[in-house]
């Protein structure tokens, strides 16, 4: 059985955390952050940064974070460097006026997905410094809600929420999340052009979460923007509009989530770890099976946990 294993950052481990979140499994691995089985892998992280990644996708999956291990000099030799492709964004894109677009929610078994995106003029850089905006994860929730207010008063944005009854219904239908995620980040670029009236942007620039390649595939028959569309991961750190677009992602989640939890009558945690299995157990029991649709990505391996935890009882 062949394997792989990296040394990555907390941060990494958290978007681990996020991509993976439909494969989670039980967490049983002593000094383990989660386990996740994604298909022909298993993938285990430590809290010692080590991730370890077994099976016959073993390889295919560790290279997803390859560059974000914290020994890539080592790794990647000059040779191998990737040849700038038309979708890397261009040099000095910090200082451009920019759409930014990324989502929240994905590795969530409750709430929804939302998906913002922000137009930076580059007169506003500064002002958006100001505010604080900034990577997101490096911001607690209640700061997250206050720039996150101050902003949807200072830039032009669209903020799309895609709830879990629509995502199931689209999940059953056999659509992937990579595909949901395509044509809300497409459909909100589109909104917001729109609402910048003619407004050409310098740049627009998405936060990875897919080849580009495969993003436009999706969009196959839709209008999509592709001029001076650009992709990177951790896109956040590269332009202020994508930091500003996942704060009104993440404080549009997080509204979202205290509204369901009122109306779950429980207080449902965020991520897909065991607190999640027990909380679902909980809705369960108190609302029946049929309230996963309305709360919960039901395809998540946490379905199959919650039931079990819930009969038990
Ligand atoms: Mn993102």
């Amino acid at each position: 059985m062949s394997h792989s294993v990296l040394k990555v950052p907390p941060s990494v481990i958290e978007r681990m955390q996020s991509h993976y979140g439909p494969h989670m499994t039980s967490l049983s691995v002593q000094g383990a952050v989660f386990q996740a089985k994604p298909q022909g892998c298993t993938i285990t992280a430590y809290r010692s940064g080590k991730v370890l990644f077994q099976g016959k996708n073993a390889e295919k999956e560790a290279e997803r974070w390859a560059a974000d291990t914290e020994t890539p000099a080592a790794k990647k030799p000059a040779s191998k460097k990737s040849i700038p492709s038309v979708y890397q964004p261009p040099e000095g894109i910090g200082s451009m006026s920019v759409i930014g677009s990324d989502e929240v929610g994905t590795g969530d078994y409750f709430g929804p997905i939302t998906v913002a995106c922000v137009y930076a003029d580059k007169t506003k850089l500064p002002l958006l410094k100001e505010l604080g905006v900034k990577d997101s994860k490096n911001l607690k929730d209640p700061q997250i809600v206050q720039i996150a207010r101050d902003l949807i008063k200072t830039v032009p944005y669209s903020l799309l929420v895609l709830r879990n009854e629509k995502y199931n219904e689209m999940q059953e239908k056999g659509m992937s999340q990579g595909k949901m995620k395509a044509l809300l980040h497409n459909q909100a670029i589109g909104n917001l052009l729109k609402k910048l009236d003619g407004t050409r942007p310098e740049a627009i620039l998405i936060d990875q979460f897919a080849e580009p390649a495969v993003y436009f595939k999706h969009l196959a028959g839709k209008t999509a923007v592709k001029e001076r569309t650009y992709f990177s991961t951790k896109a956040e750190g590269i332009h202020l509009s994508v930091a500003a677009a996942s704060i009104i992602a993440r404080y549009s989640f997080l509204t979202e989530m205290d509204k369901l939890s009122k109306q779950a009558g429980i207080t449902l945690p965020k991520g897909a770890g065991p607190l999640v299995d027990e909380a679902g157990a909980k809705l369960i029991k108190k609302h029946g099976e049929g309230a996963l649709r309305v709360f919960t990505k039901r395809h998540f391996a946490n379905t199959q946990k919650a039931k079990r935890i819930a009969s038990k009882r």
